[in-house]
């Protein structure tokens, strides 16, 4: 039997399904200790500092005690703690990215995906340079400046050595006064040489959901083609860090095995990458399982209600406060609008996840590798976010400054990063409202912008991103960064 070690590289002793299966004894036993669970929510609370706060974050053994636990009042006090870390590490800014989908070849049978090989009525399409360079200018014309490239694993159709094209490809391409300034990868499982040609190319974060961490279940999910295997799949973060990548990104789809015990897994998988690698996953996506082509998610009968959906999200939160969080448009406008609350810091906006799907006139559902539930525009999307309080934000400086890994995770920590992201924000959001905008939500931006600046507290800083906004309001002076 596998004994439970987060420092070791073997799939099966980090993830370990015996202490899982011991977290989740714990969090029964304790789910109704009013006193461990006040002490947790205690240790998850921000702590102010000269330069800001920090967090303890949460082990999760710590975690899924209040994952467990039912008392409303607690659970009402867990929202609380997590909106308190998410306005100290975050304050009110939201990153906007979208799904770019670049080939639904795939050679793997994954049952809940209906890109799986055997769906042989699903049209196939792989996108030509061409076609890519269309897409990134129909992606630039809304204004986005942040994509994730999506594409089904085969060796034949989708090769490495197509995807690295596509990424020089994306960068390559400036519109007007639009470009493309981080490529985020989100393709299956590779070698350590893969990840360095990957990471040699420029990418930010590399992206893998590992779907489900229960091994039976992964099996029979995944029964033919490479991603069957469990370990090399699971594994894939450590590879990918070799290689040079130091952002990953990990995720769950949430509805494919028992809540609780993917909640458990994915924390053990950041503290294992934070014990080998000393920085943890630089984000981490809350995917559900949707309705698609021949896919019926009520199949998978271990869906989770709005409300559960929420839960976990505040629980990360509090187990990895410096962790970003993303949610798609797989969610409504409502689950996105609670989910935001309680520490979400990046979203999808004016998603299409078919292939080719952003240079169509209407949304193709031909392709698509699920339903989009929030269809707003990219214009409704940023005035929802200003409207609701929050300042939305096409920011990529970090990776472009090199504050990746472990560079970024000590600003983050010791909250100075702040310092960054809310005048990048403002600045980002101005060439959006100037360059994308209709004439409405200039207006409310605009607005928002001046408030904004108010409340940056270096003045230094408040008069430089001031400047700059000006510079892109009367000039084509873009892509101003602190
Ligand atoms: S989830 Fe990914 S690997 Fe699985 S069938 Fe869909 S595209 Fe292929
Ligand atoms: S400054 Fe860095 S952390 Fe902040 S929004 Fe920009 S890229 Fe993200």
């Amino acid at each position: 039997m596998a004994i439970y070690n987060p420092k070791s590289l073997k799939a099966e002793e980090f993830i370990n399904h015996e202490e899982i299966l011991k977290t989740l004894a714990y969090a029964d036993e304790n789910k109704n200790n009013d006193k461990l669970i006040d002490e947790i929510l205690e240790k998850a609370r921000p702590q102010k500092t000269k330069t800001g706060y920090v967090c303890a974050g949460l082990s999760h053994r710590e975690a899924s005690v209040l994952l467990a636990c039912e008392n409303p009042e607690k659970i009402k006090k867990m929202f609380e703690v997590a909106e308190e870390i998410k306005q100290a590490f975050y304050g009110n800014r939201i990153v906007l990215f979208a799904p770019l989908y670049l080939s639904n070849y795939c050679v793997n049978g994954c049952l809940y995906c209906p890109y799986h090989a055997k769906n042989k009525h699903i049209g196939r399409k792989k996108l030509t340079q061409e076609e890519v360079k269309a897409e990134v200018i129909a992606l630039q014309d809304m204004g986005h400046k942040r994509l994730a490239i999506e594409a089904g694993e085969d060796p034949v159709n989708n090769p490495i050595e197509y995807i690295l094209e596509c990424i020089k490809t994306i960068y390559s391409v400036h519109h007007k006064n639009g470009d493309i300034r981080r490529v985020n990868v989100n393709i299956a499982a590779t070698t350590v040489e893969n990840y360095r040609k990957l990471k040699e190319a420029g990418i930010g974060t590399y992206i893998l959901f590992q779907e489900t961490y229960h091994k039976n279940s992964y099996e029979t999910l995944h029964p033919t083609g490479p991603k069957h295997d469990y370990a090399y799949h699971t594994e894939a973060m450590d590879r990918a860090m070799e290689g040079g990548i130091d952002d990953v990104g990990l995720g769950v789809l949430f509805g494919l095995d028992k809540y609780r015990y993917e909640f458990a897994g994915l924390l053990m998988h950041a503290e294992h990458l934070e014990a080998v690698h000393g920085v943890g996953p630089h984000t981490i996506s809350v995917p559900r399982v949707k309705h698609a082509d021949d896919i019926d998610p009520n199949v998978f009968d271990n869906s989770i209600s709005d409300e559960m959906f929420t839960k976990i999200a505040a629980c990360i939160r509090l187990a990895v406060p410096y962790t970003g969080m993303i949610i798609s448009t797989r969610e409504t406008e409502a689950v996105r609008a609670k989910m935001l609350q309680v520490g979400i810091s990046q979203v999808s906006g004016a998603s299409r996840t078919s292939v080719g799907g952003y240079t169509e006139e209407e949304r193709p559902h031909d392709t698509e590798q699920f339903d989009v539930s929030d269809q707003r525009t990219l214009d409704e999307v940023v005035r929802w976010l200003m409207e609701t309080g929050h300042i939305p934000s096409f920011c990529t400086a970090c990776y472009r400054e090199g504050r990746t890994g472990d560079r970024f995770m000590s600003l983050c920590k010791s909250g100075q990063i702040q310092n960054c992201c809310t005048p990048n924000a403002l600045m980002t959001l101005t060439e959006y409202l100037v360059d994308y905008a209709s004439e409405e939500t200039r207006k409310i931006g605009y607005r928002l912008i001046e408030d904004e600046l108010k409340k940056i507290p270096k003045e230094n800083v408040r008069k430089i991103a001031a400047e700059h906004i000006e510079a892109i309001k009367n000039s084509n002076k873009r892509d101003f960064r602190f």
